[in-house]
């Protein structure tokens, strides 16, 4: 293929990429996104094997080696469930991290390789840079994959000291640049491997010293490094393709995880910094035996009569609607309900569930209109006006403590004001916490009603009631 062909195809893939981050933005065009980002990857998969760079037997490993890869990835994707989408997502950007390395050495050592004079020190340092960025993202994405599955414990590793030794491993990668650049040709290999050796156990490090509960928010931020390492990776093997997605990827990612510890209420540079401060500005969670107030129980019958009776139903569903995959039952709850003439929508917070967006996508397979799907801000000043609220499976997304006490971990996490609605009902199981491992008073609140028991059995029940004892909760 003539070069100026694979320029065309490299600049139509990038616009390709440019445009389905852009539909991945919202939920109506997210499909639509995703095509064409999977169009733009099949241009320039053939485009950089069709190029001129691979020839002969480059073909069959070439084919091998994507043949392989294709199935092993299409059947983990296929069989992942949605809430253990994080952990997949880190392992695969360790494998990103171990392509920007390997490609760094190998570039480095390449023996057909021309440059010389400043090209080549703007070469060695792009390695450098590649080698160094993939090494962190490659152990600190398979370390966060420890923790998401539970195969590393989550509590932060709190070594003394451990800003200095992590700032020591920083300024030694740094010194070993100088014995690297100033190398003979090709005889900075030592240097390069000691530095990769470091920034591993660096990037072991940074990730150790950080909870559970920022886990998502890290992965995010190794996205956008993976994205980085591409982008070093690009440079190196001077792939204009591979460079701009790289920057799509670095910045995407770099954003995600701002719009992720706002959301929760973290500290930015804390994350990106393993944990920078975290031991000195978290309080530990508050945990008390004394129980808070009175808590009033509902049945399934009951709460199906409050529904029935309310003009104006909101629902907050949380991460147990996706443990119990209850949302296919409550669409039917809400279009019975919308059949009657009742106002319902669904609430969404933006770190609902597990994973950013894990809501939308379940109510979106769950067939849910978007236009009844709202984000937080557009519909918290709407709970006065409201006659019930369904909250489903959540709970540190709704919890008041977040907005007035100032001792609580989440205090100031922007949260759903559920409690401000005439009535409430919570639906879960028992009294234990969320995520953030702390209470909830909204349990105890005088307008809240709790609903015991696993999601989808009680959204059954409130269908079954609604359906045939229909007579019986319109009376109510
Ligand atoms: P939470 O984790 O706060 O609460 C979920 C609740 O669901 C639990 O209290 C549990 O109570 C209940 N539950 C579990 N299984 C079931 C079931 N089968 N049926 C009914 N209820 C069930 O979830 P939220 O969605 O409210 O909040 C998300 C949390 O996750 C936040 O703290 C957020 O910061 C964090 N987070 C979110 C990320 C994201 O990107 N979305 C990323 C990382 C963290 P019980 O056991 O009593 O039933």
């Amino acid at each position: 293929m003539p070069q100026s062909l694979v320029t065309t195809a490299y600049i139509a893939a990038g616009v390709l990429f440019i445009l389905s981050l852009g539909g991945l933005s919202k939920q109506e065009t997210a499909r639509r996104g995703n095509t064409l980002g999977i169009v733009g990857m099949l241009i320039a998969l053939v485009a950089t094997a069709a190029g001129g760079q691979v020839s002969g037997d480059g073909y069959a490993i070439l084919a091998a080696a994507i043949g392989l890869g294709a199935i092993i990835g299409a059947v983990l994707a296929a069989r992942v469930g949605m809430t253990s989408m994080p952990e997949l997502v880190a392992i695969l950007h360790s494998f990103v991290g171990a392509a920007a390395v390997l490609v760094g050495f190998a570039s480095y050592l390449d023996p057909n390789s021309q440059l010389s004079g400043v090209d080549a020190l703007i070469h060695d340092v792009e390695v450098y840079l590649g080698v160094f960025i993939g090494a962190i993202t490659f152990t600190g994405s398979i370390i966060a994959f420890g923790k998401l599955r539970g195969m590393i414990g989550s509590k932060p590793l709190m070594i003394p000291g451990r800003h200095f030794i992590n700032l020591g491993m920083l300024v030694g990668c740094v010194g070993l640049g100088v014995p690297f650049l100033t190398a003979s040709h090709q005889g900075g290999v030592m240097p390069l491997l000691i530095m990769a050796a470091i920034a591993c156990v660096l990037g072991i490090h940074l990730v150790m010293a950080i909870g559970g509960a920022d886990m998502p928010v890290v992965v995010s931020m190794l996205n956008s490094y993976s994205g980085w390492a591409a982008s070093a990776a690009g440079f190196m093997l001077s792939n204009d393709l591979l460079i701009i997605t790289g920057a799509l990827v670095g910045s995407s990612g770099a954003i995600l995880s701002y719009i992720m510890c706002r959301a929760m209420n973290r500290s930015f540079i804390s994350v990106i910094l393993g944990g920078f401060g975290a031991d000195e500005g978290v309080a530990p969670a508050k945990r008390s035996d004394e129980p808070q107030g009175e808590v009033v129980s509902v049945t399934a019958q009951e709460t199906a009569a409050l529904l029935a009776d309310a003009k104006s139903v909101v629902v907050v569903p949380g991460y147990g609607m996706a443990v119990a995959h209850a949302q296919y039952p409550l669409w039917e709850v809400a279009m019975l309900l919308r059949e009657r003439g009742t106002t319902v929508r669904f609430a969404i917070h933006p770190v609902a569930g597990r994973l950013p967006g894990h809501m939308n996508v379940l109510l979106a397979e769950a067939k849910v209109p978007y236009d009844i799907v709202l984000e937080m801000d557009d519909i918290n000043e709407d709970f006065p006006h409201t006659d019930c609220v369904l909250v489903i499976g959540a709970n540190d997304i709704v919890n008041p403590s977040a907005l007035d006490d100032p001792s609580s971990p989440i205090y100031g996490m922007p949260v759903l004001e559920v409690w401000k609605a005439k009535t409430t009902v919570v639906m879960k199981r028992g009294m234990a916490s969320g995520y953030a491992g702390i209470e909830n008073p909204l349990f105890f609140h005088e307008n809240t009603k709790m609903l015991f028991g696993d999601a989808k059995k009680m959204v059954d029940a409130i269908l079954t009631e609604l359906r045939g004892g229909g007579g019986k909760a319109e009376a109510a």
